[in-house]
């Protein structure tokens, strides 16, 4: 006799390698020890940014009796919000259709429980990130599953096109894309929505894209970002505030509803019910209020494409093969041997300690997240060459 809801159980199977490696892996043991080299996770390996403080710090004084009530939508973080998104997309977001939410995370999942039913098909696109298909199917909907081509990783009109069905509601797509640091072109975004845009005539309803942004404020070589809502109408952008301010701890983020979507009042109706009956998916009242101080914050991405840069330098001249990502914080090396999980544990036993492949949907790679310490990079070259030499010894 279980006090497991089906539900949840059900997705175990699906998410046992990234349980088993949380809960397991030789870094599951080591985690904070500081002779290791965490390139892992995208959290903090160094204090964080100053300002950030300081922000929270003035916020938390209370400025008047309500200055901790229950807060929906602090007008001036709304406000801030939609106009960096109209600069950012030419559209023209209202503060109405910004829902602040507690991060990419619960925006994703509002977006799911404001717009998709049971029977539904959502499409994601593998590699994905972690938690698209359970946080699909355990709404009730059917997550089904397109894979984009190594080596560059395209954004496939054809493949997606291929996947619609009469039952498919939305589709989540990832630009800058975590794990393989591609953004998709304009192109690329101009056939997807094309695609979509006959689609949805053909069946009579529109597929909604849910455009995870989470990291479009971590570009490298003057690259810009072009969000999916430029080219497709029926778009949600949902976005986190913990990648640019390296502090996913801290939970504040949003979903904005583009306002090319007709019945975007309606739509904005459904999604605040579901942030309430979801559970009070909203962030907290003071980090609503650093809204507009955070819109303004970043962490110092040149340093971050300096790091990668030596990284992929370093790695290459080891005789790695790397993939030197556009944006993000990842990069994705070829695992020297087959298996990802292997050769994670050599890298281990030399205090080098990355993401395997395979828990990315991406096996015989593996990835490194560049929020790793200057100090890390430097110390792990050592490791990377003998793990590089044993797995060639056999
Ligand atoms: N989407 C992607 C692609 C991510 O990489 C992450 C964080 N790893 C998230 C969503 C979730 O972000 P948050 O925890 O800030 O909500």
């Amino acid at each position: 006799m279980s006090t497991v809801s089906r539900r949840i159980a059900s997705l175990q199977a699906g998410l046992q390698p990234l349980l088993d490696f949380l809960d397991h892996s030789e870094h599951a043991k080591r985690i904070g020890d500081p002779t290791i080299c965490d390139f892992v996770f995208g959290n903090p390996q160094e204090m964080p940014l100053e300002e950030l403080v300081a922000s929270l710090r003035r916020h938390v004084v209370p400025g008047n009796k309500d200055w901790f009530a229950y807060t929906i939508r602090e007008p001036a973080a709304a406000k801030a919000i939609a106009l960096s998104l109209r600069s950012r997309t030419g559209l023209p977001f209202e503060p109405d259709d910004v829902h602040l939410a507690p991060g990419t995370f619960g925006a994703l999942a509002t977006a799911l429980r404001a717009t998709v039913d049971p029977g539904d098909e959502v499409i994601f696109l593998s590699p994905p990130w972690f938690f698209y298909e359970s946080m699909i199917a355990v709404t009730g909907a059917t997550p089904v599953r397109v894979t984009l081509a190594p080596p560059a990783f395209p954004l496939d009109a054809t493949a997606v096109d291929a996947a619609i069905t009469p039952r498919t509601r939305a589709i989540i797509v990832n630009s800058p894309h975590n794990p393989t640091g591609r953004i998709f072109t304009a192109a690329e975004l101009e056939a997807f929505g094309a695609v979509l845009a006959r689609a949805s005539a053909r069946h009579g309803r529109p597929i909604l894209v849910f455009s995870d942004e989470s990291y479009n404020r971590i570009l490298f070589d003057g690259r810009s970002f072009i969000s999916p809502a430029v080219s497709y109408p029926h778009t949600l952008v949902l976005y986190t505030y913990a990648k640019q301010l390296l502090a996913p701890g801290e939970r504040v983020g949003y979903l904005a509803i583009s306002p090319a979507i007709a019945d975007r009042l309606e739509l904005g109706s459904a999604v605040l019910l579901a942030q309430i009956v979801g559970g009070w998916q909203m962030p907290s009242a003071t980090l609503q209020r650093a809204v507009p101080d955070l819109e303004g914050l970043s962490i110092d991405i040149p340093a971050l494409q300096r790091r990668r840069d030596r990284m992929a330098e370093a790695l290459s001249g080891l005789g790695y093969d790397v993939m030197v990502p556009e944006a993000t914080f990842y990069m994705m090396v070829r695992s020297p041997i087959p298996d990802d999980r292997a050769f994670t544990s050599l890298l281990a036993r030399h205090d080098v300690f990355v993401g395997p492949g395979h828990i990315f949907e991406m096996p015989g790679y593996f990835r490194i997240s560049l929020t790793a310490n200057d100090d890390m990079v430097r110390r792990s070259v050592a490791g990377f060459a003998a793990a590089l030499r044993e797995a060639e010894g056999g």
